[in-house]
């Protein structure tokens, strides 16, 4: 079994050519663990919301606890929706041949920016808002490997 990490990897190929098929197929396998990691987190939080019963509050003081408690849960879950559904976009422009091309002007994102946010479609200074939204997020939510 290959025991190298997702940096490891990229590190090895980093004088290929440009998104190479390699290189490609590394990003394409990070996805897809970033995929299955966001949506188990995401299942997660889901059933966290579920778990929230306002018939458990005793008081006022403690029904205002549980509302705060079950929008801070809904932030996560959907900034976790929105990591996935960047990973997906990736993934997809993986598919079109699109990956590691800036969606605004077309140039190099570049293996770098790419190690750190494998899901990037932009560059830093092209970013979309969607990206500043991940960004902000990936900031909060450490990603394992
Ligand atoms: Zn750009």
């Amino acid at each position: 079994m290959d025991k190298k990490t997702f940096l490891e990897k990229i590190e090895d190929l980093k004088n290929d050519e440009y998104m190479s098929d390699a290189q490609l197929e590394i990003f394409r396998a990070r996805l897809v663990t970033l995929h299955a990691e966001f949506e188990e987190r995401r299942k997660a939080k889901e059933s966290e919301m579920m778990s929230i019963n306002m018939r458990d509050a005793s008081d006022e003081a403690d029904r205002a606890q549980l509302i705060e408690l079950q929008n801070l849960v809904l932030r996560e879950k959907d900034g976790i929706s929105n990591l996935s559904k960047c990973v997906v976009n990736a993934l997809k422009a993986i598919t079109s041949e699109d990956y590691g091309f800036c969606l605004q002007c077309g140039e190099e994102i570049g293996l770098e920016r790419l190690k750190t946010s494998p899901f990037a479609l932009n560059h830093a200074e092209c970013l979309s808002d969607l990206d500043t939204t991940a960004k902000k997020l990936t900031g909060n939510i450490r990603i394992a490997g």
